[in-house]
């Protein structure tokens, strides 16, 4: 605009035909590049920055290149400015010359620019909040005032062959200009839309009331590798037919909140989704609605670990004392319900502080997993392991008689003592006190009970020497 306007004033002071023409040529310099520009800048103001690409921009500029050339032609070919000449009509000289289809087709494409600027414009004035409708209304027009101004000249309709178009230029960017500093919200909105909206660490979906996808962030994107920008406007219950979970819950008959996963290339992702409905100021029924998924994959992991974390001890890979405890209920009440019996077998590891002493606690870790494991070997399917803490482990055994449980406890005893432990090139021996405890119907008992016949058992082992079963 700047170049256009610079060149025309020059051009209006001149009374010498080259002169002029060269000045012509200045302005056409600038001319030219205004309707690709200005679309480009409504663009980026409406909040379509993506739709700006490399390409887009080179076309865009690439249609309006034929008139740069043919206009530079003026003083030569005149392949833009047919027969030019100086014009006295309106008693100060300008410049004239007679129009051709290229200058029509030169308008042609500034005035689809403009007019696609006019659809932005509109579209913004809908989809903004009201209280920028007025500012809206204002560029739009502001738009025109410059189309209108260069028709008028092409069409040869001004007074005194005077081109309009630099001055309702300039007149339309002091509107543009007091716009902005007037309201000086517009240029932030879109851009803090962009920022919230691609920045957010959810992935958002906005739909129309029916069901028609409006927008959607990159987020969102990499979630569902099949949805493109070209499905604006298109419906997402087809886009998304796959995911039933998610279809259904576009509709508003489900809650406004649920969980779902989708498996891509093997892995499971899970999300939160939330719906909330759009409505326009003013007015009760929605016109559009927003899908925001939260990962929360990595929440369902951390539940999954910690829930293996409270059932199973890292150390020893059996269970801990907590879920022994409600695996071993479970089973008294079976066993009170359906009849049988169980028993119980606890082993305290023989002077383990000394293991710890003499080969480092690694080694004595070492020994708690080669104990569990030796237990788990030695025993029977449906025995529960457990470790009840430090060098502490029990197995409950169902089905089992004080007579059998003895006899098994013997055996992991003698297999113990037996089995020497290896770490780290150290070779050493252990031994554990054992105490077994046995209960049966119509006698009433607890694990806790169990527990604590196995215990004195337990002690009355360690009391005798050590390494040797004892029962209550
Ligand atoms: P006793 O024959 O009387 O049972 O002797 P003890 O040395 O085994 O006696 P005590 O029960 O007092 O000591 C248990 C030791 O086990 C103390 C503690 O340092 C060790 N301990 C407990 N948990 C762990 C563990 O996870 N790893 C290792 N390396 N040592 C543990
Ligand atoms: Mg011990
Ligand atoms: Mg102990």
């Amino acid at each position: 605009m700047l170049i256009y306007n610079f060149g025309y004033a020059m051009e209006l002071i001149q009374d010498d035909l080259v002169k002029m023409m060269f000045w012509v040529r200045v302005q056409n310099l600038g001319i030219h590049l205004i309707g690709p520009s200005w679309l480009l800048f409504v663009l980026s103001l409406s909040g379509n920055e993506r739709w700006i690409k490399p390409n887009r921009v080179a076309i865009l500029y690439a249609m309006a290149f034929p008139f740069l050339i043919t206009s530079q032609t003026l003083g030569g070919a005149n392949l833009f400015h047919t027969n030019p000449r100086v014009n006295f009509s309106g008693g100060f000289p300008t410049f004239d010359y007679d129009r051709t289809w290229l200058n029509y087709l030169a308008l042609a494409y500034y005035s689809l620019c403009i007019f696609s600027s006019i659809v932005l414009f509109t579209q913004m004035f809908f989809r903004f909040p009201h209280s920028f409708r007025s500012q809206i209304a204002i560029f739009g027009v502001a738009s025109l005032l410059p189309w209108i101004g260069g028709s008028l000249y092409i069409f040869e309709i001004t007074p005194a062959n005077i081109d309009t178009t630099p001055l309702t230029l300039t007149l339309s960017l002091l509107i543009f200009l007091v716009g902005f500093y007037h309201f000086g919200m517009l240029d932030v909105l879109p851009l803090a839309r962009d920022i919230i909206f691609e920045g957010m660490s959810e992935a958002a979906l906005v739909l129309d009331h029916q069901n028609r996808i409006l927008d959607f962030n990159t987020r969102l994107g990499r979630i569902f590798k099949e949805i493109k920008l070209s499905d604006v406007g298109t419906s997402a219950k087809e886009l998304f037919k796959e995911y039933p979970a998610l279809v259904r819950f576009m509709d508003d008959e489900v809650g406004e909140k649920m969980e779902f996963s989708i498996t891509t290339e093997n892995k499971e992702s899970f999300y939160e989704a939330k719906r909330s409905n759009l409505f326009r100021v003013g007015h009760a029924n929605a016109i559009g609605k927003a899908i925001i998924l939260h990962d929360i994959t990595p929440l369902k992991e951390l539940m999954k670990k910690l829930e293996v974390l409270a059932t199973i001890d890292s150390l020893t890979q059996i269970y801990n004392r907590y879920s022994f405890q409600e695996l071993a209920e479970a089973e008294i009440y079976r066993v009170e319900r359906y009849g049988g019996e169980l028993s119980l077998i606890i082993l305290d590891l023989d002077h383990f502080k000394l293991i710890n002493d003499q080969y480092g606690h690694p080694a004595g870790d070492a020994t708690l997993v080669h104990v569990a494991q030796l237990c788990r070997r030695l025993s029977r399917q449906s025995d529960l392991i457990a470790r009840l803490g430090g060098e502490e482990f029990a197995i409950l055994l169902p089905e089992t008689s004080l007579l059998d449980a003895i006899c098994a406890a013997e055996k992991l005893r003698a297999a113990l003592e037996q089995t020497p432990v290896e770490y780290e090139g150290q070779r050493f021996s252990v031994t554990a006190s054992f105490g077994v405890s046995s209960w049966k119907p119509p006698e009433r008992s607890t694990f806790l009970d169990l527990l604590k016949a196995a215990d004195r058992a337990l002690y009355v082992a360690k009391q005798d020497g050590r390494n040797q079963v004892w029962a209550k």
